[in-house]
C-alpha cells in the first residue's frame, strides 16, 4: 500500500506574517496520517526551512532551473534549494507551461536537474478542456510524461507525478473520481512500462481539491494523494485534506 502524499502549492500568495500563521496552524493540528509538504514562493524558502526544521511537514519549491549554475538571471538552481533542505520541486505546472511557454523538453530538463541534486520532482501533466473535448486527454498526458521518463532514464521511478487537468485548476470544477482514476490508471500503466518501481510511485491528483471532495478522490486505487492550490492557503482546509489521505 502506498502512503499518501499531500502537497500544498501556495502559488504567488503569502507574506511573512501570513505564512507564519498558516504554518503554525498546520503544525498545531499535530501528526497527519499522510506525508505532507508545502511548496512556497522562492523568496520564502529560507523562512520556511527554519519554520519547519523540527517538523515532519516538508517543503518544496514551485519551479527549479534546468541549469546547474551560470548566467541565468532570475533562476534558482536545484543545488541552492537543496542546500536549504528543500525536498520537492514542482515542474511543468500548467501555469508555467501556459504562461511561460515551457515545453515538454524544458520540463524534463528541470525534472532531471532536480533529481540530480537530491530534490524529488513533482511532474505536472494535464489536458486543457479543449483537448479533453477533442478526445486527446490520454495522448496529451502520455506525451508530457514520456518526455520526463526519457530524460530521467533509470531514475524515472524517483519522481512524483501529478495529474492536474487544466480545466479543474482554480476553477472549482473537479474531475470526478472516475475521470481522475481513469487518467491515473493510464499514467500508472505508462510508468509500469518504463520502470520497475511504478507500483510504489505516487501519482497525485490536483484540481480544485477541497475538504469535501478529497476523500472520494483519494479512495481511488491509483490516486495517491493531492497537489492542492487554493485550499492549501487555509490551515484548516489543508489539514482536513491531509486527514482525508489515509
Ligand atoms: C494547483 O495549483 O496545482 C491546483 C491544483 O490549484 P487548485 O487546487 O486551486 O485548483
Amino acid at each position: 500500500m502506498r502512503k499518501k502524499l499531500v502537497i500544498g502549492n501556495w502559488k504567488m500568495h503569502g507574506s511573512r506574517a501570513v505564512n507564519a500563521e498558516l504554518l503554525s496552524g498546520i503544525l498545531a493540528a499535530g501528526p497527519l496520517p499522510c506525508d505532507a509538504a508545502v511548496c512556497v514562493p522562492f523568496v520564502y524558502v529560507a523562512d520556511t526551512a527554519v519554520s519547519l526544521a523540527a517538523s515532519a511537514l516538508r517543503w518544496g519549491a514551485q519551479d527549479v532551473s534546468a541549469h546547474a549554475q551560470g548566467a541565468y538571471t532570475g533562476e534558482v538552481s536545484a543545488a541552492m534549494l537543496r542546500e536549504l533542505g528543500c525536498r520537492y520541486a514542482i515542474v511543468g505546472h500548467s501555469e508555467r507551461r501556459a504562461g511561460h511557454a515551457e515545453t515538454d523538453a524544458q520540463v524534463a530538463d528541470k525534472a532531471k536537474a532536480a533529481l540530480a541534486h537530491g530534490l524529488t520532482p513533482v511532474v505536472c501533466v494535464g489536458e486543457t478542456l479543449e483537448q479533453r473535448e477533442a478526445g486527446q486527454t490520454e495522448a496529451v498526458v502520455k506525451r508530457q510524461l514520456s518526455a520526463v521518463i526519457h530524460a530521467l532514464g533509470h531514475c524515472a521511478g524517483e519522481m512524483v507525478v501529478a495529474y492536474e487537468p487544466v480545466w479543474a485548476i482554480g476553477t472549482g470544477r473537479t474531475a470526478t473520481p472516475e475521470q481522475a482514476q481513469s487518467v491515473h490508471a493510464v499514467l500508472r500503466a505508462q510508468l509500469r512500462a518504463a520502470t520497475a518501481h511504478a507500483d510504489t510511485m505516487k501519482i497525485l491528483y490536483g484540481g480544485s481539491v477541497k475538504p469535501d471532495n478529497a476523500a472520494t478522490l483519494f479512495a481511488q486505487p491509483d490516486i495517491d494523494g493531492g497537489l492542492i492550490g487554493g485550499a492549501s492557503l487555509k490551515a484548516a482546509d489543508f489539514v482536513a485534506i491531509c486527514r482525508a489521505a489515509r
